[in-house]
């Protein structure tokens, strides 16, 4: 896993084991993400989708198996045989280049749109606020939000400030996106415009993980599908291929359900 960075996947999952007490959420993940690469992970609720992006960008500790961001272990620094946890800024700098969208926005309601987006460029990146500024404008431009950048969040639609958190997230220059349901608490009428910010940023070359329950979009967008249950990757493939055609029961079960 430590060979040339340019020579591996983008992001390597493997052996990605973790339990809550008895109960084990993921029983030994393995799956690559190419560079710009769009991968939609879906399953039934309560089988793993979120414990495995948390577990990618190390908001929850794996208890064996690694993540690897070109090359380099995510959450944990080599030391002789073992693996020794990082924590405070080195941990930073590298959740820094996994941006996530949640959800809930999570945005300081105390602080406008443009400050929210700020927020990571200056305290994480310690950019200084003249350089990160001009950058922050233009993705609220690029999420369709130039006219609301002094606005509060509570000011803003659910789906307006989804794509705050977005264009959030996308500061801090990251080098893979991760969505976690970033639609399931909207209104209906505000999914699309989220899901079309998604797919811009999809065409633009993002390599994305999107755990989502929106099968079109992952029928549109998605280069491969993942399906989970049971804390397993039980089938994945070209959408077309997972989508239309599933080859094993629970994708074919689960899939009835949902569409
Ligand atoms: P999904 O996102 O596919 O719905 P999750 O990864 O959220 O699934 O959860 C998988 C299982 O792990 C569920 O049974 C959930 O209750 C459990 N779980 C998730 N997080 C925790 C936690 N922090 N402590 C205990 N159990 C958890
Ligand atoms: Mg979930």
């Amino acid at each position: 896993m430590e060979s040339d960075p340019t020579m591996t996947a983008l992001l390597q999952v493997r052996r990605l084991t973790k339990a809550f007490g008895s109960l084990t959420v993921l029983s030994g993940v393995d799956f690559d993400v190419e560079r710009g690469e769009v991968v939609c992970v879906l399953g039934p609720s309560g089988s793993g989708k979120s414990t495995l992006l948390r577990c990618i960008n190390h908001l929850e500790r794996p208890d064996a198996g690694v993540v690897a961001l070109e090359g380099e272990i995510v959450g944990f620094r080599r030391v002789g045989q073992a693996l020794h946890e990082l924590r405070g800024s080195e941990l930073a700098r590298q959740r820094s280049q996994i941006g996530m969208v949640f959800q809930r926005f999570n945005l300081f309601p105390h602080r406008t749109i443009l400050e929210n987006v700020l927020e990571g460029l200056c305290v994480v990146k310690k950019e200084p606020r003249d350089t990160a500024r001009p950058r922050a404008l233009e993705l609220l431009d690029r999420v369709g939000l130039a006219g609301k950048v002094d606005s509060y969040p509570n000011h803003l639609s659910g789906g307006q400030q989804q794509r705050v958190a977005i264009a959030r997230a996308l500061a801090m220059r990251p080098k893979l996106m991760l969505f976690d349901e970033c639609t399931s608490a909207l209104d209906p009428e505000l999914v699309s415009e989220v899901l079309a910010v998604m797919k811009d940023l999809a065409r633009e070359g993002m390599t994305m993980i999107v755990v989502t329950h929106e099968i079109a979009f992952a029928r549109d967008v998605a280069d491969r599908v993942i399906f989970m249950d049971a804390g397993n990757i039980v089938e994945q493939g070209p959408a077309g291929d997972v989508l239309g055609n599933p080859q094993v029961d629970r994708t074919r079960s689960f899939l009835a359900r949902v569409m």
